[in-house]
Order: C-alpha cells, then structure tokens, then sequence
C-alpha cells in the first residue's frame, strides 16, 4: 500500500540539490506518487528600492533575469524528471509562505526539502526549512545536505 500520493519537492535551484533530488525521486517512484516541483523566488526589490539611491530600476531588471533563469533551471529539473507543467511550480514571494500554500492548494501529502543542520547563531536565524517545518499541513521529508 502506497502512503504518499502528491509529493513536493522544494528546489532552490541554485544550491547542491542532488541529494534532495534522488531522495524525492526514491520516494516518488517507492509509492507510485505524483511529483511535484517548487521554486520561490524572493523579492530584492523590496529592500532596496525604496532607499533613496536610485537603484530601483536596476535592482527590477536584475529580479526578472533572476525569475527567468530560475524558470529555465526549473523547466530543465522538470523535463529531466518527466514532472508535467502542471505540477511545475515557479512562484515568487516569501519561501515558507509560499511552499505552505502549494502544499494546501495542491493537496500535497509529503514535501522533501533539504537542511544543512543549521547550529549556533544560524539555527537562531533560522533555516528555510526551519520556516517551513513550523505551520506545515503535510509530512515534512527534510533530507541532510552533506557539504
Ligand atoms: P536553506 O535553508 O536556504 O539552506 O534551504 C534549505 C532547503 O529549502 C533547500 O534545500 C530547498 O529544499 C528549500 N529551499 C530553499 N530555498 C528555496 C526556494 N527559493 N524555493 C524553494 N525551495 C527552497
């Protein structure tokens, strides 16, 4: 019997993701489950347009070559794991915000992310997969990042 059905595979697309990656794999192919894929684009504009310094329009054309080539890296993950358009997800706000909502928007019954075991002042910080795990509605797969 196969518990996981809809599973979420949270990519920053930009880091050592090949661990994640097979792990996600395993498990989608262990229980027969549907993969999908996310990547959030976080927002620079924000923070540094409204400083007085002229940088807006700048910091915007370097956002939307971030979006595109985040798009493209994402499209490329996607054809390489045979995951649909449909279940190919490129958002863009905050991290934890936005993972939380696809998972409750996609009925996602298991998300595998990645963790670099934050300690000291980063734990303090605080880990995008520390985000998450708080508030998650589904199984929290958090796979270890060997450096
Ligand atoms: P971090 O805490 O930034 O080291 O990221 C830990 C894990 O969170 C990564 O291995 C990914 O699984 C996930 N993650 C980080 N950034 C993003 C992002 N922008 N979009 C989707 N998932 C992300």
């Amino acid at each position: 019997m196969s518990d996981y059905k809809r599973i979420l595979l949270a990519v920053d697309l930009f880091g050592d993701g090949g661990q994640i990656i097979e792990r996600a794999k395993s498990m989608t192919e262990a229980n027969n489950a549907d993969l999908y894929l996310i990547h959030v684009n976080e927002p620079i504009t924000a923070a540094y347009s409204g400083n007085g310094l002229g940088w807006g329009d700048q910091v915007m054309a370097l956002e939307s070559s971030f979006r595109e080539e985040s798009r493209k890296k994402l499209n490329e993950l996607a054809g390489h794991l045979k995951v649909p358009d449909d279940r190919c997800l490129s958002l863009h706000g905050r991290g934890a915000t936005e993972i939380h909502r696809a998972c409750e928007e996609h009925d996602i019954d298991l998300l595998v992310m990645g963790t670099h075991g934050q300690a000291g002042l980063q734990l303090l910080l605080g880990s995008t997969a520390n985000s998450v795990l708080h508030g998650s509605s589904c199984d929290v797969l958090t796979v270890r990042i060997r450096d």
